[in-house]
């Protein structure tokens, strides 16, 4: 097998410079929380690969299902020759989002894609142009994610001109807002968008209940119902962004779900299928059976393979409880984080949910960004054999994702790599 060195100089001459890599390493093979890489070295696994294993890898089930589906048929495109899988993950996702009412769904390929068909659904079902977005969002890097997309270094420099008819609104960053309540800072965002825009201009508002690449940003306790009950009275889609917390993630399928909100539209991804690329919109039946016949599709979306793994990945989501293991995750990781932080001086803030947490990192007593030392534990963390992953609009934010099947002593491990990361 070619080692990791020898690889890295092939991609260089092979792989466009554009997509990055976190770890100069190349995998060999995963399971549970733990990579294993070309050099047979090992690393525990807080990545899933950005919240996509959260079953992990090569999980049993899915493995099987894949197995037995790729000798069935591989590919007939569900707007060609329809078939089974397909109208059973709708089922499964239709049940499982929150929200009592009758609902659609449609797959797709990509959490951008789902994205993109979610903005697409809410402008025909409205008749109306404008979407609402928030400060620190990630939505994707498609033309039209990347206008709904906050950041621009590296996702959008350089990549316009974007796609018009997008307004963007303060977040509820508790951190950073002096602690506004969750009302008032939902009231600031709709008065800019009922003075700027105007509401009966606006089709959809689209927000990640807890924001992702933005910074793991928890919103204060109101604020996502605050704003579900004024697109609720404006006649506007609320739309929740739920790829990157979806499917068990925060400890619970999805994290709507603490706040007990009811999205109109629900976009999801990542986590939805073991590692297999599949996407999907889910939603109210009214809004999703809007579009006529032959407005929404593409070729591979809802690919039998993927489809299968999907229910492969939901069926060990219920059988080993994954939203519980999330919140063990969580019960295990916070106080450990809690004690880096009290002792570093470093960190103002841990925060998530579930198996979704983060430390945000600072020049000590101050609230200013602290990149360099966020790249330097992350770093240290690698070469003691932990794979973590930074985010934030600042660079400073240290995320944990472990798949929510890490066994107890990898868990333990990964955090004391993490302890000895950071300095002090
Ligand atoms: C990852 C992500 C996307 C984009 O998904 P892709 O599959 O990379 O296109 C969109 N929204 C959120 C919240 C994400 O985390």
């Amino acid at each position: 097998m070619a080692s990791s060195e020898e690889l890295h100089k092939r991609r260089g001459a092979a792989v466009a410079r554009g997509v990055g890599s976190v770890i100069p390493s190349y995998v060999d093979r995963a399971s549970g929380g733990k990579l294993t890489d070309v050099d047979g070295r090992e690393w525990i696994d807080f990545a899933a690969g950005i919240a996509v294993t959260n079953v992990g890898n090569s999980a049993p089930r899915v493995v099987e299902a894949v197995r037995a589906q790729v000798e069935r048929f591989t590919h007939t495109c569900f707007m060609v020759a329809p078939y089974e899988s397909y109208v059973a993950v709708c089922e499964q996702l239709n049940a499982l989002t929150p929200g009592g009412f009758e609902k659609r769904s449609a797959l797709f390929n990509s959490g951008a894609e789902a994205v993109e068909n979610a903005v697409k659904i809410a402008r025909h079902a409205t008749g109306r142009p404008a979407v609402v977005v928030f400060d620190h969002a990630y939505h994707g890097r498609t033309n039209l994610t990347m206008a709904l997309t906050a950041k621009n270094m590296p996702y959008k420099h350089r990549f316009g001109p974007f796609a018009g008819e997008i307004y963007r609104v303060p977040m509820s960053y508790p951190l950073r807002d002096g602690g506004l309540p969750g009302a008032e800072a939902a009231a600031r965002a709709i008065e800019l968008v009922e003075k700027q825009v105007g509401a009966e201009n606006v089709a959809a508002l689209l927000i990640e209940p807890i924001q992702g690449e933005g910074g793991f940003v928890v919103p204060a306790p109101g604020f996502l119902p605050a704003l579900r009950e004024w697109a609720t009275a404006a006649g506007v889609v609320f739309v929740a962004d739920e790829i990157q917390t979806g499917f068990c993630r925060t400890g619970d399928w999805f994290a709507c779900q603490h706040e007990g909100i009811e999205p109109d539209l629900v976009t999801l991804a990542k986590g939805i299928a073991g590692g297999l690329p599949l996407a999907a919109v889910t939603g109210r039946a009214g809004l999703m059976d809007a579009v006529h016949v032959g407005g929404l599709g593409g070729t591979y979306g809802g690919n039998p393979i993927a489809c299968a793994a999907a229910l492969a990945s939901i069926e060990t989501m219920h059988e080993l409880d994954l939203a519980g293991a999330a919140r063990r995750i969580e019960a295990t990781m916070v106080p450990r984080l809690q004690a880096i932080a009290e002792r570093t001086g470093v960190v103002a803030e841990v925060r998530g949910r579930g198996a979704m947490l983060a430390v945000e990192i600072v020049q000590p007593g101050t609230l200013t960004p602290d990149p360099v030392t966020t790249a330097a534990v992350s770093a240290a963390c690698h070469a003691a054999g932990l794979l973590t992953l930074t985010c934030g609009t600042y660079g400073n934010v240290l995320r944990f994702l472990p798949p929510l099947v890490i066994s107890a002593a990898e868990l333990r491990r990964g955090l004391d790599i993490l302890d000895a990361a950071f300095p002090g």
